[in-house]
């Protein structure tokens, strides 16, 4: 049987990219509003926006690349399928693997 604690450094890893795409799209919102109250010009919302979506693409990248500590494949693609689940599309390792045992 395999051993989950001998993860805990990748899953680590992968659980922190997570966490900085998650906050990457929950701040979209709070961001523009506060933008908006500063410089309600077009000009600046573009701007931020397009800082924004380049910000995304970047972390979602990086989140997207992290390997599976088990099987050695991309933990959250499968094929041309990205999905940020708390499971590897391969082999199933649970995200918190290493906390649990
Ligand atoms: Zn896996």
């Amino acid at each position: 049987m395999d051993n989950p604690t001998k993860y805990g450094k990748a899953l680590k890893r992968i659980r922190r990219r997570r966490m900085f795409l998650f906050s990457v799209i929950l701040v979209y919102i709070p961001a523009m509003w506060l933008i908006h109250s500063v410089s309600p010009a077009f000009r600046t919302m573009l701007t931020s926006f397009v800082i924004w979506v380049v910000l995304l693409m970047t972390t979602c990248l990086r989140a997207a690349v992290c390997k599976c500590p088990r099987c050695g494949n991309y933990f959250h693609v499968h094929g041309m399928t990205m999905l940020f689940l708390k499971k590897c599309l391969h082999c199933q390792l649970h995200i918190n693997a290493d906390r649990t045992t």
